[in-house]
């Protein structure tokens, strides 16, 4: 497909998944940008809604960076042990808490390049960050955009930085965080993983890999 073709297409699959989800946004609840990097953390492998019941009081708990950085191991296992992977997200979070202290000042960088350097952030989470916690243009490939931007045809990748980067070429940066909100919440919701709900989606004109039954 060229690029202007892809481009005006996009421009329209995000019209109307905004029509679909007026209120697409990302489901984890914070306030500051140190939770939701550590909301992010406990995301892996867990759901958005169960990582909200763990975090009000973890947040009351431990306020800032130095808090989480002293915090005990198996204190903190205790407290995130719901999410699952329980160990290891406690490490994370402890080391990432002393990495912001012994690097930053104690606060979340606000560049991704400095941002995927910290232990536990990734680029999906580094992206997160900047578009939900700064409010800049960042693109969260997560495994809902792999598999409904492949689906849709706007890219052949698997990677995950190969697709930011074809979706970059396509979707204005104006539009990144609201791209990644919306086909996020489709993925979740409608285009599904096993089975996509195409008779519910508004967007099966523009989908090569439609699926309707008669
Ligand atoms: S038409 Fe079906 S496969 Fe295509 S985006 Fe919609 S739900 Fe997904």
């Amino acid at each position: 497909m060229k690029t202007n073709e892809a481009k005006t297409r996009a421009a329209e699959i995000l019209k109307r998944l905004r029509k679909k989800y007026p209120d697409a946004k990302c489901e984890l609840d914070f306030t500051t940008p140190l939770q939701l990097a550590v909301a992010a953390i406990l995301a892996a492998q867990c759901t958005d809604k169960r990582v909200n019941m763990v975090t009000p009081a973890l947040f009351k708990k431990y306020t800032n960076a130095a808090a989480f950085a002293t915090a005990s191991q198996e204190t903190l296992e205790q407290q995130i042990k719901s999410t699952g992977f329980f160990r290891n997200k406690a490490k994370s979070i402890r080391a990432l808490a002393a990495a912001l202290i012994e690097k930053h000042g104690g606060e979340i960088p606000t560049d991704l390049d400095t941002l995927v350097r910290l232990p536990g952030i990734g680029r999906k989470t580094a992206n997160l960050i900047i578009a939900d916690a700064f409010r800049r243009p960042g693109l969260i490939i997560d495994t809902h955009q792999i598999r409904v931007n492949q689906r849709l045809g706007l890219t052949k990748n698997s990677d995950a930085t190969k697709i930011e980067t074809d979706l970059q070429k396509i979707v204005p940066e104006e539009n990144w965080i609201s791209w990644s909100h919306c086909v996020t919440i489709h993925g979740r919701y409608t285009c599904l993983a096993r089975k996509p709900s195409c008779a519910a989606c508004p967007l099966t004109d523009l989908c090569p890999s439609v699926q309707l039954e008669n």
